[in-house]
């Protein structure tokens, strides 16, 4: 007997998308977890030099414990950094835990480098990824002035190579460049980029520095700022700059390498040109606090509701609804710009 055959349609629902979204329709799947509020160095565009950690940290199993929530709403990057990470006992045990949590998942840290040539190898171990490190200068004595330690360069300079060692490449290095203190390190970078073989990424200065009346402090001004097309300008005169192609849409960074293809270089222009529009972010504090804008005028406080007991499922509903107000952008340059509620190394960078 023959059979009816009915045209086959897939009548499946497709799955809810399970990812965070704010009410800007931005897909939220980038989540940065300070982990302590201390830092080994005082650079002067970031901290007054006499103020000390200003906020608390929490339990290593609170972090897990907050980290495996956001996760299970879609985050797909965690970024570990602080004040100083690898300042943090424990940092390693929490690193295993985030890996355990999905095999997909990135994580990445950011560090001075202070510490690192010996954590390399265990946090590599552990399930790191990818690490970034924060040098502002490739000169041993413009090195020391901005971090105030001195013998910083070189030890961060074993760090950086002993993380390449380790196989948490490609690395990045991050530097902020201040006009008049080291802009003129744009082309030394440029060939630290080649010799070492890592991402140069040069990071435009934004308004989040502590308040400081400090003479070696260098305050935001706009005229500080060192702009995107100065610094091309400047790689160009060092070498014919070839551009990539973006790895991701929210992807920060303006990517280049030189013309015979060795070195890399990113350039994050938050200030001429900012890139809101395609931010994925959101941050907890060391103290538990959630943002959703490095420029908040307020945090939420998710460790008070977990102190009250919340459940997995509460935490995950209450997150939810925090990070559909995030902000639109920021209003750097604008009449009317108010600092945020915390500084940079307060926010975790
Ligand atoms: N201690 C770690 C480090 O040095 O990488 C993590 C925290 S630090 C606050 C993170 C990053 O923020 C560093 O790369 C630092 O240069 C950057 N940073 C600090 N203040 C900044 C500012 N006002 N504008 C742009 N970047 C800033």
């Amino acid at each position: 007997m023959a059979s009816t055959s009915f045209p086959i349609f897939d009548v499946t629902p497709a799955p809810p998308d399970p990812r965070l979204r704010d009410s800007h329709g931005r897909a939220i799947t980038d989540l940065r977890v300070s982990v302590t509020d201390r830092c080994n160095y005082r650079c002067v565009y970031c901290r007054t030099g006499n103020d000390g950690a200003q906020y608390t940290e929490l339990p290593i199993a609170d972090y897990a414990r907050i980290i495996r929530v956001f996760v299970s709403l879609g985050i797909e990057k965690v970024r570990l950094t602080g004040g100083e990470p690898l300042l943090r006992k424990g940092l390693a045990d929490l690193v295993e835990e985030i890996s355990s949590l999905d095999p997909k998942l990135d994580i990445a840290l950011t560090t001075n480098g202070h510490l690192l040539e010996d954590l390399a190898v265990p946090l590599k171990r552990a399930g790191l990824n990818r690490i970034t490190v924060s040098m502002d200068a490739v000169d041993p004595e413009i090195f020391a002035r901005i971090t105030r330690v001195p013998g910083s360069y070189e030890r961060v300079l074993r760090g950086v190579r002993a993380a390449q060692a380790a196989g948490l490449g490609p690395i990045k290095i991050n530097a902020v460049l201040l006009r008049g203190f080291n802009d003129d390190q744009v082309e030394a970078f440029a060939r630290f980029s080649r010799e070492e073989n890592v991402i140069v990424r040069f990071i435009e200065y934004m308004p989040l520095e502590e308040s400081s009346a400090d003479q070696n402090a260098r305050p935001w001004t706009p005229e500080i700022v060192v702009p995107m097309d100065e610094i091309i300008a400047r790689l160009e005169q060092f070498r014919p700059l070839v551009a990539l192609p973006q790895n991701h849409t929210s992807e920060t960074a303006r990517r280049f390498t030189f013309d015979d293809g060795l070195g890399e270089i990113g350039i994050i222009a938050p200030v001429s040109r900012p890139f809101c529009g395609h931010c994925s972010r959101v941050r907890l504090t060391s103290d538990g606090k959630v943002r959703t804008c490095l420029f908040s005028q307020t945090d939420h406080d998710l460790l008070g509701l977990m102190r009250r007991g919340a459940s997995d499922a509460d935490m995950a509903a209450w997150i939810r609804a925090v990070v559909m107000h995030k902000e639109a952008r920021h209003h750097i340059g604008e009449p009317g710009f108010l600092k945020p509620s915390r500084s940079m190394v307060h926010i975790g960078g």
